[in-house]
């Protein structure tokens, strides 16, 4: 049976354990999308919802974007799969140039994996594996932030900070500390873009060091706006301070870019908004505006250069994925692209956000709205919990968005959170602010 003859209601939702989701209670009042097209999604019981969440922080060019619909189909015909293990195909290599040429300067490199989960442990693994390579195999530890959120693998729980993703999983890595989370409502409360305050919270990374050595430390992973814990975008010169602690001390600095990545504020990566580069950036979701699953590590020269020494005939790097550089994601991946910067989506994010971010900035004020933040067309509006629990405020707010606007947003914790598709237009700010504002005061 082709997916397009499935039933809108299927018989049974008992086998598919969903992930991250409460599976009991989302079966007793199932919501199942049917259809996709630009800015919407069509559910089961027939409304069309604006999907103001790029579906999960990925559709940045609106869902069944033409041009990647087309290239996926033409690919699937040519060559369906083949192993990038000691043999290759085109297009991976052409992909991975492109995004050399997309990257910050000096990051020519790319090792391609299939999710956002994977090119963390990627990146984390390349960055021992690159101390060692250079004959430093001392520098095991591994630094992450509070509230972050770097996927699913053990490496990336184990740099994460959300304590509840990882206290059932036992020990986790050794040798992994984390700094403090940036979010200062005191402080930057309805802060745009960048909070003014903050920038010290870079310094306790030297306070770690001084604790654990840094000549132990292989690399600090941050992501640049934290996502999913409620889009909090770093304070006015973090980032740069936390650069220049790596560099003083030998250590790998590493950006998830995973949300950031492909536009989502404005430039090609968080790394050229802020002006700063890390040595590694991982991404997945927007590169194939996730029609197909699939991501990248980019990396510095001299980070893969490091391992391109000794003998030819050497697996330079034991690692990789039955499905890593997949000609169908290359295709969906190379087609998404060319709509990104060909097609100037990515300079449609850049021009819309102005607006989205005076528009969001107007529910200040409303009841039980504590913070509102934003950097390109990713925001967070923070509501006071409720006493019924932690996140119950929000997802009635986010109920109340699909069922009386008719606007898909994202629950995260009290927050929710907005990263819309670079195409949408100010009719659809305003359809999607409304909606907030509606449900924002029939919830208080
Ligand atoms: N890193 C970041 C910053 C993310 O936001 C996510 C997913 O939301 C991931 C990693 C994990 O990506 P995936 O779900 O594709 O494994």
């Amino acid at each position: 049976m082709a997916l397009a003859d499935t039933p809108a209601s299927p018989a049974s939702l008992d086998a598919f354990w969903m992930p991250f989701t409460p599976n009991r209670k989302f079966k007793q009042s199932p919501r199942l999308i049917v259809g996709s097209e630009g800015l919407y999604y069509d559910l089961a019981d027939g409304r069309r919802v604006l999907d103001a969440i790029a579906g999960l922080w990925c559709v940045n060019a609106g869902h069944r974007h033409p041009r990647i619909s087309a290239a996926m189909k033409a690919q699937i015909d040519v060559l369906d799969y083949a192993s990038s293990f000691q043999i290759g195909h085109p297009a991976a290599f052409v992909l991975a140039q492109r995004l050399a040429e997309m990257a910050p300067a000096g990051m020519n490199h790319v090792f391609f994996t299939n999710s956002g989960s994977e090119s963390v442990d990627t990146a984390l693994k390349i960055a021992l594996a690159y101390h060692r390579a250079r004959g430093d195999a001392a520098r095991y530890r591994l630094i992450g932030r509070e509230r972050a959120y770097h996927g699913v693998g053990f490496g990336g729980i184990s740099v994460g900070g959300i304590g509840r993703q990882r206290s059932t999983f036992g020990p986790l890595l050794n040798g992994v500390d984390h700094l403090p989370h940036t979010l200062d409502l005191a402080r930057n409360a309805f802060s745009r873009g960048e909070p003014a305050h903050g920038i010290e919270k870079a310094d306790a990374l030297e306070a770690l060091l001084a604790l654990h050595d840094p000549s132990t430390v292989a690399a600090v992973i941050v992501e640049p706006v934290a996502g999913s814990t409620g889009v909090l975008p770093p304070p006015r010169g973090y980032l740069r301070r936390l650069r220049e602690i790596c560099d003083k001390h030998g250590i790998l600095l590493i950006f998830d870019e995973v949300i950031t990545g492909f536009g989502r504020l404005g430039t090609n990566f968080a790394a050229d908004l802020f002006g700063v580069t890390p040595d590694l950036i991982t991404t997945a979701k927007g590169l194939t505006n996730g029609a197909v699953p699939m991501g990248a590590v980019l990396m510095r020269d001299e980070v893969h250069d490091a391992f391109m020494q000794g003998s030819v005939s050497g697996i330079e790097l034991s690692h990789g994925y039955t499905y890593s550089g997949h000609p169908l994601a290359c295709a969906a991946a190379m087609a998404t692209l060319d709509a990104y910067t060909q097609d100037g989506l990515i300079a449609q994010s850049a021009a819309t956000a102005p607006y989205f971010e005076e528009c969001l900035h107007t529910l200040r004020g409303l009841p039980g709205v504590i913070d509102v933040r934003n950097v390109g067309l990713l925001a967070g509006i923070e509501l006071q919990p409720w006493a019924e629990g932690a996140g119950t405020h929000a997802q009635a707010v986010a109920q109340h968005c699909v069922d009386q606007g008719g606007v898909l947003v994202r629950s995260v914790g009290d927050t929710i959170a907005l990263s819309p598709p670079f195409t949408l237009e100010r009719r659809h700010v305003d359809q999607i602010v409304d909606s907030l504002r509606a449900a924002i005061a029939q919830t208080a």
